[in-house]
């Protein structure tokens, strides 16, 4: 593996460089802040010292100053010197060597102060020219500043190591968590192996106790869940489909063997064997019809729909039943209301076929099938088909709705149905965002119930 790409490698220099960076900005605003601070206390402490000694030269004669007074005046290491206006030195105390060197004044009623660096140290050097009765002239102050050194480059080296010690510790404690983090996600990359050589069967089972990798399995896991349901459902339609042709087509084999063999000279069988040989061969385009239908409207493709009156288009299919089906008694209990619906035309007489062409299947005897059509107080649509039939048992009433389930499988055969109808019709439905369901006493009574929502104006 590429380490260098790796996530490991990415979030180590990551955080590495996060800590560095928000490190060095810490530290430095620290480092500067105290510094301008304690610069401040120096420039405070010189000038409060250039007051004191000039007060002390303007107010009194010289050779009466003693150097308790000056001392007095003195803060720490400081020096003080007294020149004439020419700048010649005349006094200084304390006599220290190192401090020796040349002052250039300026001619300036107001105090002066200036940094100087002499051979390595830092020095704040404060002078102010003395007119008075005592002493014309300047008076100076020299500052060591090697205190504040020492505290600033004190404050460098803690800020370096503490720097150094923080960013190794964080560089561990990362390197250590970056292998902790990875981990899941190496196991998960092993289990999504096996999962794609042994199949959709397998779930990833790990629990790693982090949120975000647990719910990522979970999730991972519920698609799988979902894919192989839908899978299953594919390769069950696949499966109950040629299933259903295989039926047809043998019975036509059959038949044309036994033509083959008897019916050149036997116009009976031939004439049977035709005879069912074509019924099986238009079963066979109803269900390839249906098929196509099934798939067809999987997509929800969207259908310009046309305003159907809804009474209207139940009436004139049952007049046309009525004529097919003399012995059938078609009774209406329409609302009063003038019901438009927007819903496609076809789509509409498609569903009022396959509801009533299950009634008049499964209702042989009483031959009684009623339709009444309701607006209730939601303003939804409501629209009912009942036979006194055979009725479905309470159990398989939701699954009817399934594709190629049939109650009676053989009988229901027998009357060509191929168990697609209804879940043509709920499709159908819900692309208007309607709903089917059915209501039933067995061996009473059916009753299917579509429900399409308010239209929104
Ligand atoms: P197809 O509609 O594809 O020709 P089918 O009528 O058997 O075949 P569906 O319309 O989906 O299929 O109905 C499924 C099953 O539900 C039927 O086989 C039948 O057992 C049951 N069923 C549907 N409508 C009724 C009804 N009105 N009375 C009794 N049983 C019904
Ligand atoms: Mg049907």
């Amino acid at each position: 593996m590429n380490t260098n790409k790796s996530l490991r490698s990415q979030w180590l220099k990551l955080s590495i460089l996060i800590i560095t960076i928000t490190y060095l900005l810490f530290s430095s605003l620290l480092i500067y802040a105290t510094s301008v601070y304690l610069k401040d206390q120096e420039y405070r402490s010189v000038s409060r010292a250039l007051d004191d000694v000039s007060t002390l030269y303007a107010n009194q004669a010289f050779n009466t100053i003693t150097e308790r007074d000056i001392y007095s005046s003195l803060i720490d290491n400081q020096q003080m010197a007294l020149y004439t206006l020419s700048g010649e030195e005349v006094y200084r105390w304390p006599a220290r060597s190192e401090l020796y060197f040349e002052l250039d004044f300026q001619q300036s009623d107001n105090p002066l102060i200036n940094e100087k660096s002499i051979e390595g140290d830092d020095y704040l050097v404060a002078s102010q020219m003395i007119q008075s009765d005592f002493w014309h002239g300047y008076v100076a102050v020299i500052h060591p500043l090697n205190e504040y050194n020492t505290i600033i480059r004190m404050m460098l080296f803690i800020a370096t190591i503490i720097g150094f010690l923080s960013i190794t510790f964080t560089s561990v404690i990362s390197y250590f968590f970056s292998i902790q983090m990875v981990k899941p996600i190496g196991r998960f990359t092993n289990q999504l192996k096996k999962i794609e050589n042994q199949g959709f069967a397998e779930r990833l089972e790990l629990k790693t106790n982090i949120v975000e990798t647990d719910y990522m399995i979970e999730s991972f896991n519920n698609m799988m869940d979902a894919l192989e349901e839908s899978y299953n459902q594919q390769k069950q339609f696949v499966e109950d489909a040629s299933h259903e042709l295989r039926t047809p087509l043998q019975i036509i084999q059959g038949h044309l063997q036994l033509i083959n063999r008897w019916g050149r000279n036997n116009p009976e069988v031939l004439d049977e064997s035709l005879g069912i040989s074509i019924d099986e061969l238009k079963r066979i385009n109803r269900l390839v019809e249906e098929l196509l239908l099934l798939t067809k409207n999987e997509g929800s493709e969207y259908v310009q729909p046309d305003l159907v009156n809804i009474n209207d288009e139940i009436e004139s299919r049952l007049s046309s039943l009525r004529k097919v089906h003399p012995d059938y008694m078609f009774t209406t209990d329409f609302t009063k209301a003038n019901l438009m619906y927007p819903i496609n035309n076809y789509h509409f007489e498609q569903m009022l076929i396959i509801f009533l062409d299950n009634a008049i299947k499964f209702d042989k005897e009483n031959k009684h099938i009623t339709v009444s059509t309701e607006v209730d107080n939601k303003g939804d649509v409501l629209i009912e088909i009942s036979d006194s039939g055979i009725g479905i048992p309470k159990d398989e009433i939701d699954q009817v709705f399934n594709r190629f389930y049939r109650v009676d499988k053989s009988r229901s055969r027998q009357q060509g149905g191929n168990g697609l109808g209804l879940s043509i019709a709920k499709k159908v439905a819900e692309l208007y965002r309607g709903q089917v369901w059915i209501s039933s006493v067995e061996g009473q009574s059916t009753t299917v119930h579509i429900k399409f929502p308010k239209v929104q104006k």
